[in-house]
């Protein structure tokens, strides 16, 4: 933009002992700070924006590295809010340069005739709520102070470049380079020895770009990551095709997608295809050259399950063999350290071929670390290499260095922004923080940012913003800001996400883990784009909840509370359920509730692979029918019975299949699952007795399937975890069999129905109050219910086996699965609960649909080893990423 404009922007406030009214101040002239002030200016608000930065372009300002591009596809990186828009630009390539990106944003400000509201040159140093007149006061590094009623950090993610922490910077005497403040004169590095110092995004993208100017290049590479290639090139035609067939649909499916991509989620598990599929599916994702694209369409297991995710680490790490020439050079460019994804993975133009060439040389720094910068180069533990040029690419201080450089941010009773951060970063969505009223982050720590297309974000952002404000000057109030509780309430709706992902076994810049000294924890949402932009939503349609807004006069507003309890992944499949507008199950007789529940089992992900599965009968006069999953292992090993959920109506041996599967692979033990005989045609107490009989047969026979002789266990969900625990009170009374623990999860024991679960989860978490009731009526008459063999609560506790007990918040049988426990514990049985927060009914049996249940799952067969007396699993995750692959074993792996 030109300089004069930029000068008569800021004519009117270089009195610094002015104060420039406004109503919003927005920091940051980037992606999001230019569709803000748009937004406010047609909204009818007075703006000002703030930017360090001499024209626009935020991140895209500053980075100017050679080699510097988008690795979103450009034409999904793009603002969508105006379709005039899309008519007047079109990138030239699939992944415009950092030039082009710039041109763009320069292109957008004069559209929208951006550039008067904003004081370029102009640093915020502090930012300080003055309680009395209800507004923020800015000061500046240049120009007038500023009074806003609304103060909007849009700052971008990773925009305060992380300072060199390598001893001697200062007496090197050659010119040093950082990636992130890259100079805006054209750089000659001809003929020169560079050293290029970090190997994420920027330094892969540079590092080609200055091999081939360089006279030698020197690349200090502290952690290999994971890059595949780019393919760039013109905008691709399958895309472009997509986007042109129906503009409006391929944007709202980016909305709500998972990344802010338009890409269907992929419904493929690794252990259902083959090693050719599997294969086959790499390829073509390693064709396509799209990050997001490889993230999420190799199989749906990749991003949340260890095994699963090293399969694909797998295959990358081959292709780096492939490449790299010299087998050394190729297994210490071989990512080793964290899952594929848990750290953000680079797209690549000849990264890797760049290692072949003779001018280039790569010091692995976990080998000989850096010890010092000196004057003439870089000494590491074993060598000294000199230098003319270091380039820095390393990092940034990201998601809350740009907030935290405005210092100090001081809010309500003089709390500090920075004190109130220093264990990690607290915010309600993302946007706003308790304790500092009408203040606004964009993209900030909590919302999906870095880990979406942040074009799509920064719009959900800024148009939720605005929305708020007009919304707030319509009704007459004028301050806005988060409750603690709303605000507690998400951060453990963050963690209860960050658990569904891999990021715990990773150390990255997500957590905080590349800065010295910074708090760890993960900072991004990771609960998608689509999920997020639904529950920002649900705030305003409950009554904007989780917030206290004011106005004069007295008027207040406060709807407290937390947006979402349920697991990020329960709540999913409610959604879609309800989407799905069932008929209620009660409505459809026994005979159609089975024919509805054989439908909807087959649309569950596959059960994962055991030993050996078999199906057998139970001799006797009814020959009960069962299936037998036995582990991989060599046996005998122990022996589960386990009763099927159902309400005594529905299901089958088979119809647990998913759940028995992965508590046989967890448990290393044999599950055997019982068919036993259903109401309507077989009522009260057939179930209770043919678990029993079943029990007995299996513990008698125990060596002939396989198992160890000797007792056996039991377990059981739902109806499935009355039958279990009936079992157990019926083996004590009637000598034998002898069972050595009990697995009851969200058991039916009890024929009350008042206990307080039973009416706060009436509706609404599938299992509804009516459908037990037609349960319990189709099953036992009233007459029959207080029998212990169908209401175990009531019968005899002492003596019984060990228990685990687990229940679910939101289920109309969690109080009485407690009330079991309880009266266990007091009756003398060792028992342990899980009181699985944020689960419903079916989160422990719907495997890989509900992936928070894992984490219950493992509880749950450790408890199974202990009954059983056998040792703990080895399950330690990390473990897997700490050893990294030698030379012999890279050439032995690749021969
Ligand atoms: P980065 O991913 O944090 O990478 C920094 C690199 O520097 C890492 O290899 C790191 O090693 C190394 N490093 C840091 N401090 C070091 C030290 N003291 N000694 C030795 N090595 C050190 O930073 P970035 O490459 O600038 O990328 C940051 C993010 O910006 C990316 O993840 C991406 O989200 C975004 N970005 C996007 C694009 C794009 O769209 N194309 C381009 C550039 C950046 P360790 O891993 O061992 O810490």
């Amino acid at each position: 933009m030109p300089e004069a404009m930029v000068a008569a922007s800021a004519s009117d406030s270089t009195d610094r002992s002015a104060v420039q009214q406004v109503d919003v101040a927005v920091v940051g002239a980037g992606f999001a700070g230019l569709y803000i002030l748009h937004r406010l200016r047609k909204a009818g608000f007075s703006a000002v924006g703030l930017d360090e930065a001499n024209d626009v372009g935020g991140t895209w300002y500053w980075n100017r590295y050679p080699g510097a591009r988008c690795d979103i596809q450009t034409v999904d990186y793009s603002y969508t809010f105006d379709p005039d828009l899309e008519n007047a630009w079109t990138w030239s390539e699939k992944y415009a340069t950092q030039p082009e990106i710039l041109r763009y944003l320069g292109f957008i400000a004069d559209r929208y005739d951006l550039h008067r509201d904003i004081r370029f040159g102009t640093k915020v140093t502090s930012a300080t709520w003055d309680e009395a007149a209800q507004r923020w006061l800015l000061t500046t590094s240049n120009g007038a102070t500023i009074s806003c009623r609304d103060y909007i950090m849009a700052t971008g993610c990773l925009s305060a470049p992380k300072p060199p922490e390598i001893d001697g910077v200062k007496d090197f005497g050659g010119e040093i380079l950082f990636t992130g403040r890259w100079p805006h004169h054209d750089v000659d590095l001809r003929g020169k020895r560079v050293g290029v110092i970090g190997t994420g995004s920027s330094g892969i993208q540079a590092i080609p770009k200055i091999a081939e100017q360089a006279a030698h290049l020197t690349v200090f590479q502290r952690t290999p990551n994971f890059a595949m290639p780019a393919h760039n090139g013109p905008r691709t035609t399958d895309r472009v095709a997509q986007f042109e067939a129906d503009r409006a649909a391929f944007r709202e499916q980016a909305r709500w997608s998972l990344a802010g991509v338009p890409i269907a989620q992929n419904t493929f598990y690794s252990w259902a295809l083959s090693d050719a599929e599997r294969r086959e599916r790499f390829e073509k994702a390693w064709g396509e050259g799209d990050l997001v694209f490889i993230l999420s369409q190799l199989w749906a297991d990749q991003g949340n399950d260890v095994d699963g995710n090293t399969l694909v680490a797998d295959l990358l790490r081959e292709k780096v063999r492939e490449i790299v020439k010299d087998p050394e050079t190729a297994a210490a460019l071989s990512p080793f350290d964290h899952p594929f994804g848990a750290k953000r993975p680079c797209l690549e133009t000849n990264y890797y071929t760049t290692y072949n060439r003779d001018n280039v040389t790569l010091v692995n720094l976990r080998d000989e670390p850096i010890k010092a910068i000196t004057s003439t180069g870089i000494t590491t533990d074993r060598r000294t290499f000199d230098l003319d040029v270091i380039v820095f690419a390393t990092g940034f201080d990201a998601m809350t260095g740009a907030i935290r450089a405005v210092h100090p941010i001081t809010g309500r009773d003089g709390k500090s922004l920075s004190d109130v951060w220093k264990n990690g970063p607290q915010t309600y969505l993302g946007l706003t923080v308790a304790g500092f009223p009408n203040l606004f982050l964009i993209t900030g720590p909590g919302s999906p940012s870095v880990l979406s297309n942040m074009a799509v974000s920064i719009e959900q952002h800024a148009d939720w913003v605005v929305d708020r404000l007009i919304e707030m000057r319509d009704k007459g109030l004028t301050t806005i800001e988060a409750t603690d509780a709303a605000q507690q309430g998400w951060a453990r709706h963050m963690a209860d996400c960050s658990a569904l992902t891999l990021h715990r076994l990773a150390n990255t810049w997500y957590t905080g883990a590349n800065v010295p000294g910074k708090a760890r924890g993960v900072m991004p949402y990771t609960g998608g784009v689509g999920p997020y932009r639904s529950i920002c939503n649900e705030v305003v349609s409950r009554g904007m909840l989780g917030f206290r807004l004011t106005g004069p006069d007295g008027a207040e507003q406060c709807n407290d509370g937390e947006i979402v309890r349920l697991q990020p992944d329960v709540r999913l499949v409610l959604n879609m359920l309800a989407e799905m507008n069932l008929p209620p199950i009660e409505s459809m007789g026994a005979q159609g509730a089975r024919d509805f529940v054989t439908e909807f089992n087959k649309g569950r992900p596959p059960g994962r692979p055991v030993g050996e599965v078999l199906d057998g009968t139970i001799p006797g006069n009814e020959r009960l029918r069962y299936r037998l999953y036995r582990p991989g292992t060599t046996g005998p090993h122990p022996i589960v019975v386990y009763f099927h959920g159902g309400g005594w109506v529905l299901g089958d041996e088979q119809s647990d299949d998913p759940f028995c599967r992965d508590m046989c692979r967890r448990t290393g033990m044999i599950f055997v699952s019982v068919g036993y005989r259903h109401a309507p045609e077989h009522r009260f107490p057939t179930a209770a007795e043919d678990g029993f009989a079943a029990t007995r047969w299996i513990s008698e026979h125990a060596s002939h399937l396989g198992g160890i002789p000797g007792p056996v266990l039991v377990a059981g969900w739902s109806a499935g975890g009355n039958i279990a625990a009936v079992t157990c009170q019926l083996a004590r009374d009637r000598g034998g069999p002898q069972i050595s623990g009990q697995l009851l999860i969200c058991p039916v024991t009890d024929c009350s129905f008042d206990r307080p679960s039973y009416a706060e989860n009436a509706i609404g978490y599938f299992l509804t109050r009516s459908l037990m009731y037609w349960f319990w009526d189709i099953y036992c008459s009233p007459d029959d219910r207080t029998d212990p063999r169908v209401s175990p609560l009531r019968g005899e506790l002492r003596g019984l086996p060990p228990a685990y007990v687990a229940t679910a918040e939101f289920d109309p049988l969690r109080d009485e699965g407690i009330a079991y426990a309880e009266g266990l514990a007091a009756a003398g049985v060792p028992v342990e609960q899980l009181k699985g927060s944020g689960h419903f009914h079916s989160s422990y049996v719907m495997v890989d649909v509900i992936i928070t249940g894992a984490a219950c799952r493992a509880k749950m067969a450790e408890a199974l080893r202990r009954f059983a007396g056998l040792p703990a699993a080895a399950s330690d995750e990390r473990a897997r990423f700490e050893r990294k692959p030698q030379p012999a074993e890279i050439n032995a792996a690749a021969g």
